[in-house]
C-alpha cells in the first residue's frame, strides 16, 4: 500500500480496485489516521490490505474498506487458548486484510492498536472487561430533557467516556418539553461540550448534525429512554442498526446486509451503534475518576497520608472541603461510592485473571499431554 496524492493506493486486484472505483470511499471517510497509516507501514505485510470492523459476530465480521463492505473471518492465531495475550477484533477497529477475490471474503491478520476502546463488564462473568468498540474520537452522553437532570448518572458516564480515550459531549434531548434551555448549559459548567437538541422538533438536531465531522467517529450513549435510537435514525436516515435480522451461519458471516453496527452518515461522520453499548456499567480502565472528579483530587493533595481514603484518616483536605462548605456533601459521598465500586473491580479483576490463566494452563497441559501420546 502507498499513499499518493488521489488517497491510498491498494494492490489487492482488479475485482477489488473495481469496486473501489465504483464505490469512490477513501480510507480516510473511514476513520483512517496518520497513527494507523504509520503503523501499518511498520508491519511490512504488502499482502494486506487496511479494513475496519463494521460488524462481529463472534469470530465472523463484515469489514469495510474502499472497496466496499464484505464478509470476514480471523486467523487461528486470534481464536488458539496458547495466544492468551490475543485479543478479537471489534467494531471500530482497523485491521489488517488478505482479500481473497474468488470468494469475495477476506481473512483478518493484523489488528491495529486503538485510539480508543469502551468497555463494559460481561454480565455473567462480574469483572472481565468486555470491549464494546474501539476508535471512537467522540461519545455523546444523552440525557431526556422529559425527567430531571442527574448529575450522578452523568458523571459516571462521564468518567466511564474519559476512560476510554474519547472524549464526551453532553447531549440533552427532548428539549421541545423545556421552556428555558439556558440554565442546563448554566449548571454544566464542566469544560465538556453541551448540545442541547430535539429529535422532534423540525430543526431539533441541527446543532448536533452541525457538531458530526467527516471522517471521525462518534457513538451515543446513555439510559434507556433518553431518544438515543430517534437520534440515530433520524442522523442515518433509516433504521439500520436492528439487531434481531441474524440468520443461521451458512459460512460467510452470519448477519443479514441490513444489521450494522458501524456506518457512515449522510454528512460523513461515522457512527457506532453496538447492542451493548446500550446498557453500560462502570469500568475502571486506568483513572476515570480523576477526570470526572478534578476538585476532589485537588483537595486531596492537602491530605497529610499519601494513600488518604478520604474517610476515617486524620488532616483529610477533602474532608475539610467538606466540613468549610466548598464541596457539596452529596458530591463526596457519590465520589466514595463509585471509589469503592472501583475497588471491588480491581480486586475482582485480579482473582478473575489469576483464575483465567489457570484454566489456560490446563488446556495448553492438556494439548502437550495429547501431543506427546500421540507420538
Ligand atoms: P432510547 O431508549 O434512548 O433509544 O430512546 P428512544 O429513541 O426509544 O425514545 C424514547 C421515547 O422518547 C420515544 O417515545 C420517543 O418518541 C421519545 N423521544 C425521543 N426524542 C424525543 C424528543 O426530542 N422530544 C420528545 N418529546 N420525545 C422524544
Amino acid at each position: 500500500m502507498e499513499q499518493t496524492e488521489a488517497g491510498w493506493h491498494l494492490d489487492a486486484g482488479d475485482w477489488w480496485n473495481r469496486m473501489r472505483s465504483e464505490k469512490r470511499t477513501t480510507l480516510e471517510m473511514l476513520g483512517w489516521r496518520g497513527e494507523f497509516a504509520a503503523y501499518f507501514k511498520n508491519l511490512n505485510r504488502p499482502d494486506l490490505i487496511p479494513a475496519r470492523i463494521s460488524v462481529q459476530f463472534r469470530t465472523s465480521y463484515r469489514i469495510l474498506t474502499t472497496g466496499g463492505e464484505i464478509p470476514a473471518e480471523v486467523t487461528g492465531r486470534f481464536i488458539n487458548p496458547i495466544h492468551p495475550g490475543v485479543e478479537l477484533p471489534k467494531v471500530g477497529d482497523w485491521v489488517g486484510v488478505q482479500i481473497f477475490e474468488q470468494e469475495q471474503k477476506a481473512i483478518i491478520h493484523e489488528l491495529l492498536p486503538r485510539s480508543s476502546k469502551i468497555s463494559r463488564k460481561v454480565p455473567d462473568r462480574k469483572t472481565e472487561e468486555q470491549i464494546m468498540a474501539a476508535n471512537i474520537d467522540e461519545i455523546f452522553i444523552v440525557h431526556g430533557l422529559d425527567l430531571p437532570v442527574n448529575l450522578n448518572r452523568m458523571e459516571r458516564f462521564q468518567s466511564l467516556v474519559s476512560g476510554s480515550g474519547a472524549s464526551p459531549v453532553y447531549v440533552f434531548n427532548k428539549s421541545d418539553l423545556l421552556g428555558d434551555t439556558d440554565l442546563i448549559k448554566e449548571e454544566m459548567r464542566s469544560g465538556t461540550p453541551v448540545l442541547i437538541v430535539s429529535a422532534k422538533k423540525p430543526d431539533g438536531l441541527d446543532s448536533l448534525k452541525e457538531f458530526i465531522k467527516p471522517c471521525r467517529t462518534y457513538a451515543f450513549i446513555g439510559a434507556s429512554g433518553v431518544g438515543k435510537s430517534t437520534i440515530i435514525n433520524s442522523l442515518v436516515g433509516e433504521e439500520i442498526f436492528r439487531t434481531n435480522e441474524v440468520r443461521s451461519s451458512d459460512g460467510r458471516g452470519r448477519h443479514t446486509t441490513s444489521h450494522r453496527e458501524l456506518v457512515m452518515m449522510p454528512g460523513g461522520g461515522l457512527l457506532i451503534d453496538t447492542p451493548g453499548m446500550r446498557e453500560m456499567q462502570v469500568w475502571d480502565s486506568g483513572a476515570p475518576l480523576a477526570d470526572a472528579f478534578a476538585d476532589i483530587f485537588e483537595y486531596s493533595e492537602s491530605c497529610r497520608f499519601s494513600d488518604c481514603r478520604h474517610t476515617t484518616e486524620k488532616d483529610c483536605g477533602v474532608k475539610k472541603a467538606v466540613e468549610e462548605g466548598r464541596l457539596e456533601k452529596a458530591r463526596y459521598e457519590h465520589f466514595l461510592k463509585l471509589e469503592k465500586e472501583l475497588s471491588y473491580l480491581r480486586s475482582r479483576q485480579d482473582q478473575w485473571s489469576r483464575m483465567e490463566q489457570k484454566r489456560r494452563d490446563k488446556i495448553l497441559h492438556r494439548a502437550i499431554k495429547r501431543y506427546y501420546k500421540d507420538k
